[in-house]
């Protein structure tokens, strides 16, 4: 494949792509600016905090790019404006897309470079933009990535879990039985969990976390890449504990929980689901809650809560 120019071509599956750097390596000259960029959709990621996150190649396209679809035109603005890059904006976003698509399509069939951002990371990841390039497969249309930042790898990186297999979950549903069934979903998944969540409802999502997969090892990344990044890790029943007394913290979050492992069903782990769940409920709900996530019989769950139920009330006086 060429160097240091960019082609439409054919993908292996036969579908027309758009082709940049090629082969194995940063080589010095892609560090070159480029000509103008082949007609396509190109699906470019912006930075989750940090501008100087942004890539060489991003700001390529996004300078040569004769349309933006973003999801929301005052934040891209804004980034457009630090960057000092002034291609057209359009909106592009869960609420507008089935409109806004076949505009977006109309252009890429005149051949247009045509960028796909969201607010912040990369586009299709928990954002919009997957039906747009379903929508250009079956066109054949060329579609390509200009990767960059995204909240769920930065996380995983930085939270000691093993990184070897990893399963993103995105957002949990907002309400708490759903959130509980999507959870017991997740529960025996060989893999680390990545999750999406608002800061509002974390302390929420990690007792729930901590009661339906058991008291595994996990972290809470807020704020990646920007001045007050944190990384706060333990295992579920430690980070519920902490952030229901702390109350939800500022700014983004994504939490990582260890994969379903050997700590699962064991007396500490019974004891620590239960702590958590009878935080917020009474015994007779938090026995049957866990009995249900556990599968244990619900006697014998029942009676463990009344013996930690006591010793929490002795020890409170
Ligand atoms: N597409 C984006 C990406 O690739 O990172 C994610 C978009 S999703 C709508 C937004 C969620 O990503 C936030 O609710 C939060 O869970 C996570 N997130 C985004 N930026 C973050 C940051 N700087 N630190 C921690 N989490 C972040």
């Amino acid at each position: 494949m060429a160097k240091g120019r960019e082609r439409a071509g054919h993908g292996r599956d036969g579908a027309k792509a758009v082709s940049g750097t090629g082969g194995a390596g940063v080589q010095p000259s892609d560090r070159a600016p480029r000509s103008k960029p082949a007609g396509g959709l190109y699906l470019v990621a912006t930075p989750i905090g940090n501008a100087r996150d942004i890539t060489l190649r991003a700001l390529d396209v996004l300078g040569a790019a004769d349309l933006v679809a973003c999801e929301d035109t005052r934040v891209t603005g804004r980034l457009f404006a630090m960057l000092g890059l002034s291609a057209p904006l359009t909106p592009y976003h869960e609420h507008n897309a089935e409109r806004a698509r076949p505009a977006l399509l109309a252009r890429l069939r005149e051949g247009a470079v045509v960028a796909l951002v969201s607010d912040a990371g990369t586009p299709l990841v928990s954002d919009p933009g997957f039906r747009l390039v379903r929508a250009c497969i079956e066109e054949e249309l060329p579609v390509t990535a200009v990767p960059g930042a995204s909240a769920a790898l930065t996380g995983l990186q930085l939270s000691g879990l093993p990184t070897d297999r990893f399963l993103f979950a995105g957002f949990l549903p907002p309400k708490a039985a759903a959130r509980r069934t999507a959870l017991a979903e997740l529960a025996a998944a060989p893999a680390t969990l990545v999750f999406y969540e608002s800061a509002r409802r974390l302390p929420v999502a990690l007792a729930d976390m901590a009661t339906v997969l058991g008291d595994r090892a996990a972290a809470v990344a807020r704020e990646l890449t920007k001045l007050f990044e944190e990384v706060r890790r333990g295992r579920l029943h430690e980070l519920a504990a902490h952030y229901a007394a702390a109350g939800p913290p500022k700014g983004e979050v994504v939490i990582v929980v260890e994969a379903a492992g050997e700590a699962t069903h064991t007396a500490d782990d019974l004891d620590a689901r239960l702590a958590v769940a009878l935080g917020r409920a009474s015994v007779r709900d938090a026995a049957a809650e866990i009995a249900a996530a556990t599968g244990l019989p619900r006697r014998e769950v029942y009676a463990r809560a009344v013996v930690l139920a006591r010793a929490r009330d002795e020890e409170r006086g």
